[in-house]
């Protein structure tokens, strides 16, 4: 019997074939959940929700804008009757230093990560109160704990610290309903967010700072994102879980 057995969960930005978005929802799947794979193109979140299987469904959303998730959200509460499981996954990086970055970068990445994850939080919070029962999980990174992770720029620091600020608000403003709310802090992961982006010098040293000695592979992330949507984590919100193979030690 899987953890998630008649579960209905949402992960956005999960369309990326090798990113931790799909490989959460293969996971949940795996335990018997019904999964939406929302992404910004329609296509690819349907080819990523068939390769799950026929229950499951993609839908494009841009998360970034308010009235999509809400309409996203409540088509797949028609749907389904439910959602027991939001994953705010999707996120994007540049690499540039402090004094680059220019209005625009600074849009463009904390808006995929901070107002991607309010709004799609707040076109579930009523149903998952009115339910008295919901599992939210936020995409940090090692990089708001650190000052920087591997990649991201200063903007992506503050995005994904930002994003801790608001799991750790809404958890509080949210436990009284038994809505929980973690975020995952994954350290250096191999997706397609850096791919072919760092050179080999880079990687060399990012992984002599890796005490377990390899990148995390988005299985690592997707088995702890399993354990917080789950019961299993039932007593825990507003927490942090680093996923970074010892890179972070605090
Ligand atoms: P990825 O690039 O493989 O996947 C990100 C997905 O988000 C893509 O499918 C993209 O289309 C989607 N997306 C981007 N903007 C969107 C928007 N406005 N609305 C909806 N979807 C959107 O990246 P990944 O490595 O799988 O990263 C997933 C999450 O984990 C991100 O939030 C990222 O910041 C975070 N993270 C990744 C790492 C790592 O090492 N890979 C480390 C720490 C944190």
């Amino acid at each position: 019997m899987g953890l998630l057995e008649g579960k209905f969960a949402v992960i956005t930005g999960a369309a990326s074939p090798r990113g931790l978005g799909k490989a959460t929802a293969k996971l949940f799947a795996e335990h018997g959940a019904t999964v939406a794979i929302l992404d910004l193109d329609q296509a690819q979140a349907e080819a990523a929700a068939a390769d799950l299987g026929p229950q499951h469904v993609g839908m494009a959303c841009n998360v970034i804008d308010k009235a999509q998730a809400q309409q996203v959200m409540d088509a797949l509460i028609a749907k389904w009757g439910q959602i027991d499981i939001l994953v705010n996954n999707a996120g994007i990086t540049q690499p540039l230093k402090f004094m680059e970055i220019e209005p625009e970068n600074y849009d463009a990445v904390t808006d995929v990560s901070l107002r991607g994850t309010l709004y799609c939080t707040q076109a579930v919070v009523p149903h998952m109160r009115g339910r008295k029962s919901g599992s939210i999980v936020n995409m940090s990174s090692v990089s708001a704990q650190r000052g920087g992770g591997i990649f991201g720029g200063p903007h992506y620091s503050a995005a994904k610290a930002g994003v801790l600020g608001l799991t750790k608000a809404s958890a509080r403003e949210l436990a009284p309903d038994n809505v929980r709310v973690n975020a995952i802090c994954p350290g250096f992961i191999a997706t397609d967010i850096t791919q072919g982006k760092l050179t080999p010098e880079m990687k060399e040293m990012v992984l002599a700072g890796i005490p377990m000695g390899r990148a995390g592979e988005a299985s690592d992330v997707a088995g702890c994102a399993l354990f917080l949507a789950s019961d299993l984590s039932a007593y825990c919100t507003g927490t942090e879980v680093d996923v970074n193979g010892g890179s972070l030690i605090h």
